[in-house]
């Protein structure tokens, strides 16, 4: 099948570039989690890239996310939640996410707190790199007050820092990340476990591993350009 080949091809030239951007960096790919983002694309693509060994998979809409988890739940996936996350479908999320990318509110971290759950979620508290509130992500003046009520929540374990990097045009997503991984040497004052950096996507992977980054979200490189959103 000409699809899975192609599919395969561009896993194994994302695995390398990944490799080869750590060792640029003086670390080792090993220490990095591919998560690859498969919002928008069919189950019939996320069998594939299970088949290719992928494990950490990643979407960023809760209706979506639950029926694909339902449907590929005989396979060995841990689903990342990486999108906006509202607080009433909080609980439903906590069913299926292994992790959720985009904490940024307390009362979101109060409505997944008390999910039931075997093995906690794993929480990163996502960060707002722009001045622009509508962009996603806290307020880093309240990391602190955030990572406090992610610790008090018994359905969830601290795991790092998430951020989009702003438009190119923006700001340089190397310094932007620089700034992150600041966050993150303040959240780990807090716990000292919480060393994750969730950062680099298709266009700026390299600088999110420069940046310390330790878990890539990649989507289209690996994927194909994203169907139209259903
Ligand atoms: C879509 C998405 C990605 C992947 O983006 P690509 O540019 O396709 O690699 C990563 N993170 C989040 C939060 C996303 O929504």
């Amino acid at each position: 099948m000409t699809t899975t080949v192609s599919l395969a091809d561009r896993l194994a030239a994302m695995q390398a570039s990944i490799a080869e951007a750590a060792h640029s960096a003086g670390r080792q790919a090993d220490d990095l989690t591919l998560i690859v983002v498969t919002k928008f694309h069919p189950t019939s693509l996320i069998r594939e890239l299970s088949e290719l060994g992928v494990r950490d998979v990643g979407e960023n809409r809760h209706q979506e996310a639950q029926a694909k988890a339902e449907e590929l739940s005989s396979l060995d996936l841990r689903w990342h939640f990486v999108g906006q996350l509202q607080t009433k479908k909080a609980r439903q999320a906590a069913r299926y996410a292994h992790s959720i990318h985009s904490i940024d509110r307390e009362r979101l971290v109060d409505a997944l707190g008390t999910a039931e759950r075997v093995t906690p979620i794993e929480a990163f508290v996502q960060v707002n790199l722009t001045d622009d509130p509508g962009r996603g992500g806290a307020d880093p003046a309240d990391l602190e007050t955030l990572a406090e009520a992610v610790l008090r929540a018994p359905a969830l374990t601290l795991r790092g820092v998430m951020a989009v990097a702003p438009l190119p045009e923006e700001e340089h997503p190397a310094r932007a990340f620089e700034r992150l991984k600041q966050y993150s040497e303040r959240l780990q004052r807090l716990d000292a476990h919480a060393t994750a950096i969730s950062a680099g996507m298709t266009h700026d992977f390299r600088e999110a591993v420069a940046a310390g980054a330790t878990h890539l979200r990649i989507g289209s490189a690996i994927t194909g350009n994203r169907p139209y959103p259903a």
